[in-house]
């Protein structure tokens, strides 16, 4: 089970960015291999949830498309965060 620890948008920031950060080609942005750039699209709409059990940190993202409501999770992986050099 997971339960929401918070948020990644900052709270005066009414319309973060859609750029996503450049990653490696033929990576999607929710691949595992994926960058975890806090700044980009994305990641600067997601909100943070927790296992209660594990206390593995998660990612949750609702992207909302002309016909369709998707519903993204992905593991925040420490060693993912930051923009790639
Ligand atoms: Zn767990």
């Amino acid at each position: 089970m997971l339960q929401p620890i918070g948020a990644l948008w900052l709270p005066e920031d009414d319309e973060p960015t859609l750029e996503e950060a450049p990653r490696p080609v033929g990576v999607d942005s929710w691949s595992p291999l994926a960058p975890i750039s806090l700044a980009h699209h994305p990641y600067n709409r997601c909100e943070v949830w927790a296992c209660v059990s594990c206390h593995l940190p998660f990612l949750r993202y609702t992207e909302y498309g002309g016909y369709y409501v998707e519903r993204r999770i992905r593991q925040l992986q420490a060693n993912r965060v930051g923009s790639p050099s």
